[in-house]
């Protein structure tokens, strides 16, 4: 009997082998910073090898034609704003420049985009994070000229603004961007069932091909997750936190996510998740209600379209829309903010 029943298992998993329906193909590569995970399921591995090499080109544009310091199309809009002069913007530029703008505006200012001078002043344009704040009176004389979205006009392929403090930095949503492009390029390929996943920022399409996509969401102060979730067909799960990018000076965590009404990294939050469709907005938005705060985030997530939530205050309390809570495993109840 014994031998029978390992017979029979042995010949299921052969058949799950070889069944292409039932493969999980993995791809790994690195850009906007961070190794973009790539996994297909329930096609052939040759399709799911011509996927991977296409979107790693894919990306690899991406990161460079938007990147906000090294010299390339967004840094060369830059500079023109900076002289005053309208800007030329490419074909491939225009549509993301134009979310851009429309996300600011829901978003009430908090997702600002244009505050690249900003990000510049607290020394983020470059590899590595800085080691000190940039003193005071230059941040209140950056704050009389704020760039404002509503005061650049995007249209007939050129930016234009009064503001000659205007400088583009995508930062806060270009990968979610990008996310959503490279699961459009997969479908249309037709891929049904993926995740692209970027440092824990994702989409996913189908499921794998036993079960639901299930994903982990980090644990902003130690190793680990703090809940873990199953992800549905077309939606995007993204986080911001002050841990990806901080230096500490004199005791004080200082961060890259900044508020523009203050000039300095926004203090209420440890960790903002966001579950929503589009990933540009899921981006966008987990940086907007980051910055938002305590007082205002369920407002910002309103503006935006957004019920499913959930926020870390720096005490390590959690909290969530009544949307999102269903959707939550928590591995923990609160964070112990005492972990580094
Ligand atoms: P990450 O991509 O590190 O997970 P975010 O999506 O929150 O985190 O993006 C942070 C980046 O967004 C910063 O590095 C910077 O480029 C940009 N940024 C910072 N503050 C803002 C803001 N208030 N509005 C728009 N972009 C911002
Ligand atoms: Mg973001």
């Amino acid at each position: 009997m014994k031998k029978i029943i390992g017979l029979l298992l042995i010949s299921l998993l052969l058949c799950a082998c070889s069944d292409p329906k039932q493969e999980v193909h993995k791809y790994s590569f690195f850009a906007f910073g961070t190794i973009i995970e790539l996994t297909i399921s329930g096609v052939e591995k040759s399709l799911a090898d011509q996927a991977a090499g296409e979107l790693e080109t894919d990306f690899e544009r991406m990161h460079k034609d938007w990147h906000a310091w090294n010299p390339g199309p967004l840094v060369t809009i830059n500079e023109h704003l900076a002289r005053g002069e309208a800007a030329p913007v490419s074909e491939d530029l225009m549509p993301l420049l134009i979310k851009a703008k429309q996300l600011a505006l829901i978003s009430g200012g908090t997702f600002n985009p244009a505050i690249g001078g900003l990000l510049e002043l607290w020394g983020y344009h470059g590899d590595d994070p800085p080691t000190r704040p940039p003193e005071k009176e230059t941040i209140e004389d950056y704050l009389k000229h704020i760039p404002d979205l509503a005061d650049v006009e995007i249209s007939d392929g050129l930016v234009r603004t009064d503001n000659s403090s205007v400088q583009f930095d995508l930062g806060g949503f270009a990968k979610g961007y990008g996310i959503d492009r490279a699961i459009d390029h997969l479908k249309a390929l037709g891929i049904e069932n993926a995740i692209v996943n970027a440092g824990g920022d994702l989409k996913v399409i189908g499921q794998r091909y036993d079960r639901p996509w299930r994903i982990g969401i980090r644990n902003p102060r130690k190793a680990g997750v703090m809940a873990s979730l199953d992800v549905n067909d077309g939606e995007s799960v993204f986080t911001s936190g002050d841990y990806e990018r901080y230096f500490i000076y004199e005791g004080k965590r200082y961060h890259h996510i900044l508020d523009p009404r203050t000039g300095y990294p926004a203090s209420d939050f440890i960790s903002v998740t966001i579950i929503t469709e589009d990933a540009a907005l899921a981006d966008a938005a987990a940086t907007a209600v980051f910055v938002a705060g305590i007082k205002d985030w369920q407002l910002v997530a309103d503006r935006m379209g957004l019920n499913k939530v959930m926020v870390v205050e720096k005490n390590g309390v959690i909290h969530m829309t009544p949307e999102m809570k269903p959707r939550m495993q928590m591995v923990v109840e609160t964070i112990n903010v005492q972990d580094r």
